[in-house]
């Protein structure tokens, strides 16, 4: 009993000093530091193709297909931004949300899903990404642990996939393509194939080191063998719309791919020399990439993500 006692109390200490590293925080307390002031903030839109948007507001970029069938929007951000995100709709288009396509369950991409009209808009992700939602849970991102609150029946999935499926709207193909594991494990990209232009949700940021939900199950060499998949689909006319940043190609899929490969490798040589985090973190091991990576998210969650999903 004692040994039991025992245990336990070694067992909360060693959680406790886990947990006391990183603080947990709720999504919006983290969007408020993150982003200031969520109630002034606008959305802006931008053309992408005939018939494709892409809104930037508080979030994942929203990619808006618009036509005969009405509207399909992938990703939904955050609720408090969600009636500019429909004012915004609304100028492209007289047409109710027919489907919402989610490319991940994460918050700020899934959580406008709590206020759609779940009467009219169908909901459509990977099968994993609907299972994180109903469950909701811890995002790890190193240096803060976010708390994603598991959503009601309404906001989730109605239509889910395993490893792909097309929808024919708007007289287009549009592709739902899965790669395994990468950013998380349901990660979905979604090609429009007819406009020859590609969301990538959370598996590609255009100008920052990419965030690895490792404790989730994604992963380092995950989303190096996803981008290299997305590569061999798209061709050097694709408009490239990444989860965060400014629209892209395929040269800056490659750049990227590159930078992960050359970041993994020097990991993984000073895990070999038994280098703790913290030394690999002071040993400067991003410093040819930071100029161009450093912005939205910091080099130190990148690297303490990749680590742990190296080590
Ligand atoms: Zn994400």
């Amino acid at each position: 009993m004692r040994g039991l006692f025992y245990s336990l109390s070694l067992l909360l200490i060693l959680f406790n000093t886990t947990v006391s590293n990183s603080k947990v925080t709720s999504t919006e307390e983290y969007a408020r530091n993150a982003w200031g002031n969520l109630e002034t903030a606008e959305v802006t839109t931008r053309k992408v193709n005939e018939n494709l948007f892409l809104l930037y507001g508080l979030g994942g970029n929203i990619a808006v297909s618009t036509g005969n069938d009405g509207v399909l929007i992938v990703d939904s951000q955050i609720p408090i931004i969600f009636p500019k995100i429909m004012k915004a709709i609304n100028k492209l288009s007289d047409d109710k949300i027919i489907y919402t396509i989610n490319t991940h369950w994460h918050w700020d991409h899934s959580d406008g899903n709590l206020v759609l009209d779940s009467d009219v808009t169908k909901i459509i992700s990977h099968s994993n990404a609907r299972k994180n939602m109903q469950k909701g849970g811890l995002i790890n991102m190193g240096t803060t642990i976010l708390n994603q609150e598991p959503y009601p029946k309404n906001a989730l999935p109605v239509i889910t996939h395993e490893n792909g499926m097309s929808l024919y709207f708007n007289d287009e193909k549009i592709d739902l393509l899965h790669f395994g594991p990468a950013h998380t494990t349901g990660d979905t990209v979604i090609y429009f194939t007819n406009q020859n232009a590609i969301h990538l949700g959370d598996v590609f940021f255009s100008n920052s080191y990419p965030f690895i939900d490792v404790d989730n199950g994604g992963s380092l060499t995950g989303m190096i063998n996803y981008l290299e998949k997305i590569v061999l689909v798209i061709d050097k006319d694709t408009i490239v719309m990444p989860g965060h940043g400014e629209i892209s190609s395929i040269s800056d899929i490659k750049e990227t791919i590159e930078m992960l490969k050359t970041v993994k490798n020097r990991i993984l040589i000073s895990i070999k020399n038994n280098q703790s985090l913290e030394q690999i973190i002071s040993s400067n091991i991003t410093k040819d990439f930071d100029k161009k990576y450093n912005t939205l998210l910091l080099r130190d969650t990148f690297i303490d993500r990749a680590y742990a999903s190296l080590k």
